[in-house]
């Protein structure tokens, strides 16, 4: 779950469906760029922490590690809506998941913190990669959509069984919607 805030300052929650959609609302290019939330190596180190069990104390980022993972964003938010309408990634945003995914990941272990630290900005980003890859690549793809309303431009893996998500937020979006729906049976009244 990622917790936003519409235009209007109302704030709705957003089940994105996988841990690489979560990045792309940490903030971004154009309508994502009032979500931002990443903006030093402190904040990404705190964002990987809580979404991927690493105590925060073992994670070791630089300037560095927040310029690239601010890049596989982008990536990222390019190939899912790509995705969505009917192509794949570019070549090059492919090779960029590519060469993320083939370094190590975060590597999970048995005994106490659960993970082998210290995590740094490499094993994070190969982690929210491979899951990309997966999901573009594998049979989720189909789920990936955009949601319904014609002026809200978010996407999501749609995980419910019946595969007929239709809202980023069933009470921004779909209420936003039924409300229209109400209005226009008014009128016609
Ligand atoms: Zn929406």
């Amino acid at each position: 779950m990622v917790m936003l805030r519409s235009p209007e300052g109302v704030d709705f929650e957003v089940d994105s469906g996988s841990l690489c959609v979560d990045l792309v609302y940490t903030g971004g290019a154009e309508e994502r760029a009032r979500w931002e939330t990443l903006r030093t190596p402190d904040d990404l180190a705190v964002w990987i922490a809580a979404r991927m069990r690493v105590p925060a104390e073992h994670v070791r980022l630089g300037p560095r590690d927040l310029v690239r993972a601010k890049d596989l964003r982008e990536v990222l938010w390019r190939s899912l809506n790509r995705r969505i309408d009917g192509s794949g990634p570019s070549p090059s945003d492919a090779a960029a998941l590519d060469a993320a995914a083939a370094r190590p990941d975060i590597a999970p272990q048995l005994r106490s913190p659960g993970v082998a630290v210290p995590v740094t900005g490499d094993q994070a980003l190969s982690t929210l990669a491979r899951d990309a890859v997966d999901l573009l690549a594998g049979p989720r793809a189909p789920r990936i959509k955009r949601c319904a309303a014609g002026d809200c431009p978010l996407v999501f893996v749609d995980t419910s069984r019946a595969g007929n998500r239709r809202w980023c937020s069933m009470a921004r979006c779909g209420n936003r919607d039924k409300v229209r729906a109400h209005r226009r049976k008014e009128m016609h009244r």
